[in-house]
């Protein structure tokens, strides 16, 4: 992955010779308890895309997230990452892989400053600190102004983009990221936009969001989830701008 975000084309899609699927989810079952979350949940991502996950609340957005992360561990069915099958690993070594989670509270490390939250980050994937900050700051340089800060005092926006930034460190290759926009304010959704549309095709995405102006901007796939199964999916660039056709299932 390139460290200075932005300032140069997307050279891991440019390399890859085809459209090979970094992600496939075969008929995912997850329970919590004797509770049904997810029913026979199938789809796929393609190296590269930014794909978005949406639907009402309690649809299983965050259970399908949860359970590719190897937080939740699913009762049938398989996750296929990279060709391999990761359902049943530890979110540790899903996440030493390349999978990076950003979950929908927004937890940051508040008693630590803004450069050692991304320092943990860093240790943690054994990326040099120098080389972390330096791909955070390409992604974002108004972070250069918080660094000193202690991330508690971080504005919501100001933290979200700080877990964005802390996901990208090391060499993910899949971000999930749960509802980015939730609570933000607008100026702050379009520095999201920004920074996840310099991302796009670096690295491959999937996205839980309700708010269709931004997934309009991003998406290339979205699959629409209702009662904790997969409703539709939408691949076709003309039909994803056209987000009256989503509302009905927010
Ligand atoms: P939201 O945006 O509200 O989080 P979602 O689409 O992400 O919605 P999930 O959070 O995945 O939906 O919830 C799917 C179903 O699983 C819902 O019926 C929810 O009540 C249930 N559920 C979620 N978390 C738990 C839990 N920890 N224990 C029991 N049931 C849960």
């Amino acid at each position: 992955m390139p460290r200075e975000w932005g300032r140069q084309k997307p050279t891991r899609v440019m390399e890859m010779s085809d459209n090979s699927t970094i992600l496939e989810i075969k008929n995912l079952d997850v329970a919590y308890g004797h509770a049904k979350a997810l029913y026979a949940v199938s789809l796929s991502l393609k190296q590269g895309e930014t794909s978005f996950v949406i639907g009402r609340n309690g649809a299983g957005k965050t259970t399908l997230l949860k359970t590719i992360t190897g937080l939740l561990k699913p009762l049938n069915g398989s996750v296929i990452y990279e060709g391999r099958e990761i359902s049943g690993s530890p979110p540790e070594k899903i996440s030493l892989d390349g999978i990076r989670y950003v979950a929908q509270e927004k937890k940051v490390f508040g008693n630590l400053t803004v450069k050692e939250n991304i320092e943990l980050a860093a240790y943690g994937a054994g990326e040099p600190l120098e080389r972390a900050l330096d791909k955070v700051i390409g992604l974002y340089p108004k972070i250069r102004n918080f660094l000193k800060i202690k991330a508690g005092q971080l504005s919501g926006g100001q933290r979200q983009i700080l877990l964005i930034g802390r996901a990208l460190v090391g060499e993910p290759k899949l971000l999930l990221i749960d509802e980015p926009t939730e609570g933000l304010a607008a100026n702050v959704i379009e520095d999201v936009t920004a920074i996840l549309s310099r991302m796009k095709g670096h690295v491959s995405a999937m996205i839980v969001e309700q708010n269709l102006a931004f997934v309009n901007q991003l998406a290339d796939r979205v699959y629409i989830m209702k009662e904790g199964k997969v409703e539709r999916e939408i691949a076709d660039r003309s039909a994803i701008s056209d987000t009256r056709e989503f509302e009905q299932y927010l």
